[in-house]
């Protein structure tokens, strides 16, 4: 991944992506304080257009907030430089990834002296649960590890310490021969994947659980919006993981899983074992929109 022809901005310059490099000192490496987006750019008739740009530099920006760092750059300015990373990088479709991260100037907890540095890097990325998933459906296990507490590391933020759980949660899954994990909260309730929200669908009724402590996704919001123009009832509410054994379908959203179905969780077959009809629906409204297919809410498209 840092052998290759390309450009990452950094603290403002457009570096040669070999040389975009950090101390071994540096303290985010050591202790997991940082912030980060996983944003993604798709070909459309139009160009490449960055799918609800506004919002994922926003909860960069949230995300400091939430964890006490600053970000040297105003928003316009992370915005530029993500469009640029596309544009240099001469990508027709990106995976983009700001971060933001304490330098190398010391080691103490104390993060007073220590400068905050952004970086932003893009690449060509398919689909992160596998091209025959998105009809197939994937196989997923609910995990040992529980997700954080709402009042440990803070799961507003989309901080980088966050994600030691979801990666211990995502080896176990997929050791045991499965392709993601479904974690639970701290009470036992269904809360997100290892990098994904929830959704299931029962009796024609959409249901995703209540925002406590999994990840406020932006694929997450944008289907909830798909789902009510097509006034499809949703409901927002604790779920528990026998009420998705029964469920009539499943699915995960995420900027890298997109919509992907679920067919299974622990052994139990969830409806006929196949991508559902609602999901189906939703997923294509899902690819329509983020490649420009669809007029509604134009906004969220930024061109490059
Ligand atoms: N939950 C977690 C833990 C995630 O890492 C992600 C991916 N950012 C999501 C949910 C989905 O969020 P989004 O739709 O904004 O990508």
């Amino acid at each position: 991944m840092d052998d290759r022809d390309g450009i990452i901005w950094m603290d403002g310059e457009m570096l040669p992506w070999r040389d975009a490099r950090v101390h071994v000192l540096t303290h985010t490496l050591h202790y997991g304080m940082g912030v980060f987006e996983g944003i993604r750019a798709y070909k459309t008739e139009r160009g490449t257009a960055v799918f609800r740009l506004r919002e994922h530099t926003r909860r960069l920006f949230d995300s400091a907030k939430i964890l006490g760092m600053t970000i040297n750059h105003t928003p316009d300015e992370i915005n530029d430089a993500i469009l640029r990373s596309i544009r240099e990088n001469k990508l027709e479709s990106a995976y983009v990834r700001p971060m933001t991260f304490y330098g190398s100037e010391g080691m103490g907890l104390h993060a007073d002296s220590l400068q905050s540095h952004t970086m932003v890097a893009a690449w060509e990325w398919g689909a992160y649960l596998g091209a025959e998933n998105m009809e197939r459906g994937i196989r997923i296990k609910t995990s040992s590890f529980t997700r954080h507490h709402v009042n440990s590391t803070m799961c507003r933020a989309k901080a980088n310490g966050n994600y030691i759980n979801s990666m211990m949660a995502l080896k176990e899954a997929s050791e045991a021969g499965y392709d993601e994990a479904l974690l639970l909260d701290t009470n036992g309730f269904v809360c997100e994947g290892s990098g994904e929200n929830f959704f299931m669908v029962r009796d024609g009724v959409l249901y995703t659980p209540e925002l406590a402590s999994a990840l406020e996704g932006i694929t997450r919001d944008t289907v909830l919006q798909l789902a009510r123009d097509i006034e499809l009832p949703v409901r927002e509410k604790r779920i528990t993981r026998d009420e998705v054994y029964t469920a009539d379908e499943a699915f995960f959203t995420g900027t890298a899983a997109e919509v992907t179905p679920i067919r299974e969780l622990d052994g139990r077959q969830i409806g006929n074992g196949k991508r559902g009809p609602i999901t189906e629906r939703l997923q294509s409204m899902y690819f329509d929109q983020v490649e420009g297919r669809r007029s509604a809410y134009d906004e969220w498209l930024t061109f490059v």
